[in-house]
């Protein structure tokens, strides 16, 4: 079979080492992939947005299956215009990547069919959310509508705050055609933690639950980055809790599409804040989760390929995935200036002392290979994962692992996996 997975961060390239394991695949390419993909899988450069050039690529090598990884092409219609050439694909329609690319369809799908998420209302004019800011009080949360990769959610904690942030979205339009809406919403409580499933429109199989580190510094300080660590599995969503978000969340949302005529297929990602009162949604995302995928499918042990192609054709329930026991911890290994615009071209030193190392994997992310050197190429580099028997054991690999790697400039938190520790004591 011939795979072709479409995006080049850390996400995409352990779906291609997973993948690359598959006894089915027999050949692997990735567009645009990164340094560390392209030593498992032929790496082309057509941009992940550029749908016409992946789909004469994917006519042309003739691809039997496309794995997508990031949420744009799949916002722009990339599975749409698959099925209309005929070819297989994972992930969701353009319609029901709508969950993802506006929090008003997933807020109002959500109050519809009673999925515990936050109190929300929504204005498309700013003076009438400044006015819902000054009577609810703050703290509070300003979420523009639209894609703002990761940057368009305020938690306030001034009204004067909440109404720069209307003032920002609405007014001055720093995202643009993403802030002409936004939802003013309670603030929740909580830890917070994700669950990825894979869905084929009916059946939902969760994977294990995960904890993404979003803030760029130790103990969730300063700004937001697209995470900067993550672990599985978290203790704080134990099987039982698990079983609600599945019951209470995850079904009702596809079910909810499906009544609605919109069929999910692909992996459907629950952000979520554990409150006293139960898991509640923070957001939904259409994707597999960046850094989340990367311990998820390093103790992933079944055939990924076999789960994917039994979501397309409609037989998951079928399916029963096995897992590595203990856990992993994926520590990312930041350039300078991440989160903001990042510094590039740096040399990165010490990869080959990790490579082959048992219960270690090292997945690349904004990463390229000039002759024999690897440069820095992206806000977040690498993503250093570790296996262990329980999640002490997987940071202490992980973070023995990144004492060997350096590069100008690099930054990284050291308390990834530590809201752990207090579960497997207690
Ligand atoms: P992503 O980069 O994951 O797509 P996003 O821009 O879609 O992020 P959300 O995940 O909705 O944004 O929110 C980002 C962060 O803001 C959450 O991880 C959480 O910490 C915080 N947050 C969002 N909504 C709330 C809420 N109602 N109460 C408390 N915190 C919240």
């Amino acid at each position: 079979m011939r795979v072709l997975v479409v995006g080049g961060g850390g996400r995409e390239h352990a779906l291609v080492w997973k993948l690359a394991q598959s006894p089915r695949v027999e050949r692997l390419y990735c567009a645009p992939g990164n340094a560390g993909i392209e030593r498992l899988a032929t790496c082309v450069p057509i941009k992940a947005t550029d749908l016409e050039g992946l789909l004469a690529f994917a006519r042309q090598e003739k691809i039997d299956l496309t794995v997508v990884g990031p949420e744009a092409p799949l916002a722009a219609g990339i599975v749409d215009l698959w099925e209309q050439a005929g070819l297989r694909i994972f992930g969701p329609s353009k319609q029901a990547a709508t969950l993802e690319a506006s929090k008003v369809f997933a807020k109002t799908l959500m109050q519809r069919y009673g999925i515990p998420t936050a109190r929300a209302a929504i204005f498309a004019s700013p003076e009438e959310a400044k006015a819902c800011v000054r009577s609810w009080g703050a703290p509070c949360v300003v979420k523009a509508d639209g894609l703002a990769a990761g940057k368009g959610v305020v938690v306030a904690a001034t009204v004067e705050e909440a109404e720069k942030a209307i003032e920002d979205m609405m007014v001055r339009r720093v995202f643009g055609a993403a802030g002409k809406r936004v939802l003013i919403e309670e603030k929740l409580e909580g830890e917070e933690a994700s669950v990825i499933a894979l869905t084929d429109g009916k059946a939902v199989l969760p994977l294990l639950p995960a904890q993404d580190h979003k803030p760029v510094y130790d103990g969730d300080k300063g700004p937001n980055t697209g995470g900067m660590g993550a672990y599985a599995p978290a203790p704080m969503v134990n099987q039982a809790m698990l079983e609600r978000v599945q019951k209470e969340i995850l079904e009702p949302a596809v079910r909810g599409l499906a009544a609605e005529g919109v069929v999910y297929r692909g992996a459907l990602y629950a952000g979520l804040m554990l409150t006293g009162e139960g898991p509640k949604v923070l957001e939904f995302n259409v994707r597999f989760g960046d850094p989340e995928t990367q311990p998820l499918l390093y103790l992933l042990e079944s055939d990924l390929l076999e789960a994917l192609e039994a979501a397309l054709d409609g037989r998951l329930e079928e399916v029963k995935l096995s897992w590595h026991p203990g856990a992993a911890v994926c520590v990312v290994l930041a350039a300078a200036g991440y989160p903001g615009p990042a510094r590039t071209g740096d040399e990165i030193k010490g990869l080959e002392e990790l490579e082959d190392k048992e219960g270690i994997m090292v997945f690349h992310a904004g990463t390229r290979r000039e002759g024999g050197r690897f440069l820095t190429a992206g806000g977040r580099v690498l993503g250093v994962t570790a296996r262990g028997k329980d999640v002490r054991e997987a940071r202490e690999r992980a973070y023995e692992a990144v004492k060997h790697i350096s590069f100008p400039g690099m930054h990284y938190r050291r308390d990834i996996g530590l809201k752990a520790l207090k579960y497997l004591e207690g």
